[in-house]
């Protein structure tokens, strides 16, 4: 095997077997990055041009009942300062990100609750009477079928639900017994029944990781073609079981953008903030890998840095939305530019 030639027919086919995706990964080094970078964003040319799209980060709670071993807002961090946006919150954030450019806005957070289906599809739906013209991503982990169901009805165009791992033993060692694999992707079958615009992911390097899992995460992409797929890497915080565990590698992380890219071209692929946090021009780098969409902070000021999900997140400067400004003078010094507009996956 060689991975030139593997990267060549991942391009030509859309698909390798698993065997090969993990030879890609142990192997990989920097002319083997070059080329997946190369043909990754000539793909993404074809379809998107040199655009990025936008959308708009509300982190509505950081409160959870989940205990997710990786994750600083576990419910087992007594140590997390919660909060948990109101309604009103919530609108003023769209009002301003509107205002700002934003079409998109992500209403992400914990499983908190208090966010019961009437309070969800209220907010929604006074979102979408406001601003007719917006998509809205919701990113609240695991509900029922009927449930999702409501929240779909109520207006959200799109969801994000990271199926974490693609190998159930490996999905135990980061998650308690009552979340399984199993469910996280019976959410996700749901959620593209129910018609919404489906987005999983998972974290590269998380503890007990291996190339062999990876590839298992290819191969379970390459079936079920997201249409949004958040890629970031591990990073640890200090109050959760894995405070010990090293961060995952940036370099990794940005070889398998341009690998998904090449897996699924139309995919709408973010430049993640924990990509941003890893490195420096992080964010650059992922989009320059063949990403597409950046996540600015929308959030209200004082809960930013309490949405911790590992240590020292970015949430200031070109990742709040304040730094649109910046953000498009980055983008333009590599040859990309912000687009206005929703942002949808072209099919
Ligand atoms: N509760 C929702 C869910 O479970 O999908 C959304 C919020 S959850 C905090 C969002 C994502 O953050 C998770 O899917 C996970 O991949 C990522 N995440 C959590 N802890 C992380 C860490 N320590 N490093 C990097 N990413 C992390």
């Amino acid at each position: 095997m060689n991975s030139l030639n593997l990267i060549q027919k991942l391009s030509e086919n859309q698909s390798l077997s698993l065997e090969e995706y993990k030879f890609l990964i142990d192997d990989m080094n920097d002319e083997s990055i070059a080329f997946a970078q190369s043909l990754g964003v000539e793909k993404r040319k074809e379809i998107y041009s040199n655009s990025v799209f936008i959308r708009g980060l509300i982190e509505i709670s950081n409160i959870c009942k989940n205990d997710c071993f990786y994750c600083g807002i576990r419910c087992s961090n007594r140590l997390a300062d919660r909060y948990r946006l109101t309604k009103e919150d919530i609108l003023s954030c769209c009002e301003k990100g509107y205002s700002l450019g934003f079409r998109t806005f992500v209403m992400q957070g914990g499983e908190d609750p208090h966010f019961t289906d009437e309070v969800v599809c209220d907010i929604v739906s006074s979102i979408k009477a406001k601003y007719p013209d917006v998509a809205v991503t919701l990113s609240l982990g695991e509900r029922s079928f009927e449930s999702y169901k409501k929240l779909y009805e109520s207006g959200a165009d799109r969801y994000l639900l990271r199926h974490e791992t693609a190998d159930s033993e490996h999905y135990s060692k980061l998650h308690p017994e009552n979340l399984t694999l199993e469910n996280r992707l019976e959410c996700l079958s749901n959620l593209r029944k129910i018609g919404f615009q489906v987005g999983c992911g998972f974290m590269v390097g998380s503890p007990y990781q291996t190339s062999l899992h990876i590839a298992k995460d290819l191969k379970f992409i390459e079936s079920f073609k997201p249409d949004m797929c958040g890629i970031g890497p591990f990073i640890p915080h200090k109050d959760t079981p894995f405070r010990d565990f090293p961060s995952g590698s940036a370099k990794l992380t940005c070889f398998l953008l341009s690998l998904v890219r090449l897996i699924h071209p139309p995919v709408l692929l973010p430049a993640t903030t924990a990509l941003g946090t890893s490195e420096s021009q992080g964010r650059e780098k992922g989009i320059l890998a063949g990403a597409n969409v950046v996540m600015p902070n929308l959030s209200p000021e004082n809960t930013r840095a309490k949405y911790e999900l590992y240590n020292n997140k970015l949430s200031t400067g070109a990742e709040s939305a304040n730094g649109l400004s910046s953000l498009k003078r980055t983008l333009s010094a590599i040859g990309y530019e912000i687009t206005v507009g929703r942002g949808d996956v072209k099919k």
